[in-house]
């Protein structure tokens, strides 16, 4: 099963907040401006983790065949505004040119001349990269003279990049206002997964939001109260859940001054039906190193000296025991301190019993985050969950119920260009 066909594993195709696919478009000879993300791990000039790129052939291919000149246009890291040499996208599109196996154009500008001499010299199925597009202040303060500037490039726009979606840059955003614009296939798939999920889930729904902190997360939690059925939280963040109820935690991590707030979500909780799961026991150890000598212990029973690095058998078991009842799963957050061994344990367990329910066709299950997609890769079971979102932030703000401004400006566009 591969990542990028959600509505044909669940057998229908769910109505998402774009309407505009690929499906609607006719673009032989048509210029077309292909929002990416090739924000690619990159060491030494090479890109050193190619998952990024691999989704996006899909979308490319697709344009090429029928005939678009596909002119890519992306950022990379963080230059601020300024021409920096080293986050040049040149060796992005040498790569990208490597896994879709077709020769990639590249232009040193995004806007201007540079990039209209390059385009000009397309013929139809072509495919160019244009230069980063955060080498220019206009790209992140979406100013609209820069947004003009990339929209005369083109005839049509597509959005292929969920991930960077939640921010409203002249690229995600402002260029969509400017011209027709689409969803390409990888953001299709995404929001198909994601309405799945969230949006119109087959119920009962857990989530399960773990991780480090509650305070990077309460958004999160305070709207998944509100929409899922049972709630599981793990990791450090349960940490401050058990303080707050008043068990000691020792010298487990935890936010002192978040009690009183995780109090009010286990109250709103309580109020709109959603059943949470805290951990009953926990995995501790003195010192937080690999391999250290550890010990499972009740949540009334952590000693003073030690800390909880990861949720004990007896909770993973409890909840495993309660999946055939659950239809939709949403995970962000591993449930202990995964990087460290054994303290992978709990979310390796869970992870395998999820694959398992939904190899089986059991259960939906879709999972994100950034440690969240590290951790499900080292249980090996990333290729077998319904959908694993490898769009970090965007994904997280879509799961705290936000509307994201580059989704939105797509179905926007629907009404203004009739
Ligand atoms: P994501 O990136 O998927 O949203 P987070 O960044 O919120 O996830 O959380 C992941 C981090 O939480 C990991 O670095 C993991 O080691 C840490 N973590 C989880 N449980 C614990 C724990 N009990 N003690 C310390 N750190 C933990
Ligand atoms: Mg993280």
């Amino acid at each position: 099963m591969g990542l990028l066909e959600p509505d044909v594993r669940y057998g229908r195709v769910v109505r998402v907040a774009v309407s505009q696919t690929l499906d609607d478009l006719k673009v032989a000879g048509q210029r077309v401006l292909l929002r990416a993300d090739l924000n690619v791990p990159v060491r030494d000039g090479k890109v050193t983790d190619l998952t990024r790129l691999e989704r996006l052939v899909p979308t490319i291919r697709e344009l090429s065949d029928k005939g678009a000149r596909v002119i890519v246009l992306s950022h990379f890291d963080r230059p601020k505004g300024k021409i920096v040499p080293e986050l040049s996208l040149r060796p992005i599109a040498q790569a990208l040119g490597v896994v879709l196996g077709r020769p990639v154009g590249f232009a040193e500008d995004c806007i201007g001349p540079e990039a209209a001499r390059i385009v000009d010299a397309m013929q139809g199925g072509d495919v160019a990269v244009l230069e980063n597009t955060r080498f220019h202040p206009g790209e992140e303060e979406n100013d609209p003279a820069f947004a003009k500037a990339l929209a005369q490039l083109a005839d049509i726009y597509v959005n292929d990049a969920f991930s960077v979606s939640h921010r409203a840059h002249a690229s995600t955003e402002g260029v969509a206002k400017l011209l027709p614009s689409y969803a390409g296939r990888l953001m299709q798939a995404e929001l198909t997964a994601l309405e799945q999920a969230l949006g119109n889930p087959a119920r009962p729904v857990a989530a399960i939001v773990a991780g480090s902190k509650v305070s990077t997360k309460l958004e999160l939690l305070t709207n998944l109260v509100g929409k899922v059925d049972i709630l599981v939280i793990g990791g450090a963040m349960a940490n401050t859940f058990l303080a707050a109820q008043g068990h000691d935690v020792g010298k487990s991590l935890q936010e002192k001054d978040l009690h009183a707030t995780a109090l009010q979500i286990l109250k709103t909780a309580k109020e709109k039906g959603c059943d949470i799961i805290l951990p009953q026991d926990v995995v501790v150890a003195k010192t937080f190193a690999a391999n250290v000598p550890t010990e499972v212990v009740g949540v009334d029973a952590i000693p003073a000296d030690s800390m909880a690095l990861d949720v004990g058998p007896a909770t993973v078991a409890a909840f495993i025991k309660r999946l055939p009842e659950i239809k939709t799963i949403i995970w962000n957050g591993p449930l202990g301190a995964f990087e460290t061994k054994p303290f992978d344990a709990a979310t390796n367990e869970l992870a395998e019993a999820i694959a398992k329910a939904t190899d089986e066709g059991k259960i939906v299950s879709v999972g994100g985050g950034g440690d969240t997609v590290s951790a499900l890769k080292l249980a090996g079971v990333h290729h077998r969950m319904s959908y694993l979102s490898s769009a970090g932030g965007a994904f997280l703000e879509w799961m705290e119920g936000k509307i994201l401004p580059g989704v939105e400006v797509l179905s926007a566009g629907l009404s203004n260009m009739g």
